[in-house]
């Protein structure tokens, strides 16, 4: 998604704003947050130490710091994510994820390096120690609770597990990391007996009981206090159904743009822990929401035998894959399968604006039973300018469109008469048609930040040209928390 669709509002669906970052405060204040106990140990004088030592507890320092952070990054809060886009922030919240685990690894290991370079027997015994010792328990807890979060997560596709039982055990790991690690910095920690980083430490530990109760208690008396009904829903196409739901009389409306996505959950089950996104596929001009979900797993799989009236808990709008900040001459809508979902929702918001710009829709899909809403679509065009490009993977007896993918040559057919550079392009399917649609439209002329995507899944694709370059500025960030450690063990040693 695009930094410069940058005012995406977040939170839940009480219509409030609240503030948002920019990419660039996020950028200064994460490494601040994270190197601030490395700054608040050097306020005060600790026994000396060798420089392993200092790189040792500098490394633990960071690595707990930068955990706590990561309860905020993963909790779709809109002061962190409204701005740069939830995907992007839950990116990076992987990236550091590696971070925090290399950093609290090499913590311990940093401690006994001296002994283990010149007698590694004793080195390893020395180890032994500080894992075995009842005083390192909790870190030695936290830091195994850390490893299994860390690669429970690399194997969660691989995992037989419900997509719910693996983010509660994601939670409860974490709390047990933060737990232990903040246990063991004011239990074991030199510099963290000192009184300064000691109230760091018990700041930290509040704020992170303050996220738990907002994003599992909050939330989840906002889906019990404002709940929505389903009014019905329709079967479009093969494992393909749309959900029309509206707010219950005492709930507020849902302030949303065309584009954005919410959190659903359904009857009893509306706890924030069995929450599935979804992109809504309607325009905000018209009361209720539509949903178009695809059969993929055990929840979407019942959407289809939901009653009307179930409760519905929405939790939104959240996203940028909109067109309001984007300044464009005219507008490319590029949805794969369920992608059209968002697709529809922007061009339901264009017909109900008749928006004057010419707009080119290509929707791909496997076959052509997999189509949705094409004769909509067909009739937005009596309102619109717009042209449409029809892709079934494979034809079938009554297919009047083409056949294959979105090549090449089809983008750029879809281009003629448009201005590249002057257009904005919006794309939404499966990761592997993200990653070569939002390329080669690049290839084709197109600006990079007039090129945005969602994907469906936080974890699918391969990295496009835009997922390099924002990971080349992650690295930057990790950059600068080695540069701190150095120069904290410069200026302790
Ligand atoms: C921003 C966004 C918008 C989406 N919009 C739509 C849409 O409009 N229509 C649609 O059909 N699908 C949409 N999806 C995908 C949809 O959320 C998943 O297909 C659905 O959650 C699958 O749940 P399941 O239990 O049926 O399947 P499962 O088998 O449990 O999950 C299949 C895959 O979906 C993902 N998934 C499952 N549960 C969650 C969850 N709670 N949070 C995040 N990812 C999850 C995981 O990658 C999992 O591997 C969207 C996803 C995202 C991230």
């Amino acid at each position: 998604m695009s930094e410069s669709a940058a005012d995406s509002r977040i939170g839940v669906s009480s219509g409030g704003e609240p503030p948002q970052l920019p990419a660039a405060a996020l950028a200064v204040l994460y490494p601040l947050f994270c190197l601030a106990p490395l700054g608040l140990a050097l306020t005060q004088r600790v026994a000396p130490a060798n420089t392993w030592e200092y790189a040792a507890a500098g490394l633990g320092l960071i690595g707990l710091g930068a955990m706590a952070v990561q309860f905020v990054t993963s909790g779709r809060f809109g002061v962190v994510s409204g701005q740069l886009g939830i995907d992007k922030i839950m990116a990076f919240h992987k990236m550091a994820a590696w971070w925090v685990l290399v950093a609290l690894m090499l913590h311990p290991l940093a401690y006994v390096a001296p002994t283990w370079l010149e007698n590694p027997e004793l080195g390893g015994e020395r180890l032994m120690a500080y894992l075995t010792l009842p005083r390192y328990r909790s870190g030695v807890i936290a830091l195994a609770a850390l490893t299994l979060l860390v690669v429970g997560s690399v194997l969660r596709d691989r995992l037989p597990w419900r997509y719910e039982f693996w983010r509660a055990s994601h939670v409860i790991l974490a709390l047990v990391a933060i737990g232990g690690g903040l246990h063991h910095a004011v239990a074991a920690g030199r510099f963290s007996a000192t009184s300064a980083l000691r109230g760091f430490w018990w700041a930290e530990s509040g704020a992170v009981i303050v996220v738990i109760a907002v994003l599992y208690g909050w939330r989840w008396l906002i889906l019990h206090r404002r709940p929505w009904r389903l009014k019905s829903v329709t079967k479009l196409a093969d494992r393909l159904w749309e959900l029309d739901i509206a707010p219950a009389p005492r709930t507020p409306p849902l302030n949303y743009r065309a584009g954005q996505f919410v959190w659903l959950t359904e009857g009893t089950r509306r706890f924030p822990l069995f929450d599935h996104p979804f992109s809504i596929a309607d325009s905000p001009t018209r009361p209720g929401l539509s949903l178009i979900v695809k059969e993929a797993g055990d929840f979407t799989r019942q959407i289809g035998r939901l009653a009307p009236g179930t409760p519905i808990g929405i939790d939104g709008p959240y996203g940028d894959f909109t067109l309001e900040e984007l300044v464009g001459e005219s507008i490319l809508l590029l949805a794969g399968g369920v992608g059209i979902a968002p697709s529809m929702g922007l061009l339901r918001d264009l017909v109900a604006r008749a928006d004057p710009r010419p707009i080119r829709l290509a929707y791909a899909a496997g076959l052509p039973e997999n189509f949705a809403c094409l004769p909509e679509i067909e009739a937005a065009k009596a309102r619109l300018d717009l042209q449409v490009m029809l892709l079934s993977e494979e034809g079938g007896s009554d297919w009047e469109g083409l056949i294959g993918r979105l090549d090449h040559n089809r983008l750029s057919r879809m281009l003629e008469g448009l201005d590249p550079a002057r257009s904005v392009a919006l794309i939404c399917g499966p990761g592997p048609m993200v990653t070569a649609v939002s390329d080669t439209l690049i290839d084709l002329g197109m600006p990079m930040q007039k090129v945005i995507y969602e994907r469906f899944d936080y974890s699918g694709g391969g990295a496009s040209r835009q997922d390099r370059t924002r990971r080349r500025r992650f690295s930057g960030i990790g950059a600068a928390l080695a540069l701190g450690l150095a120069l904290f063990v410069t200026f302790a040693s």
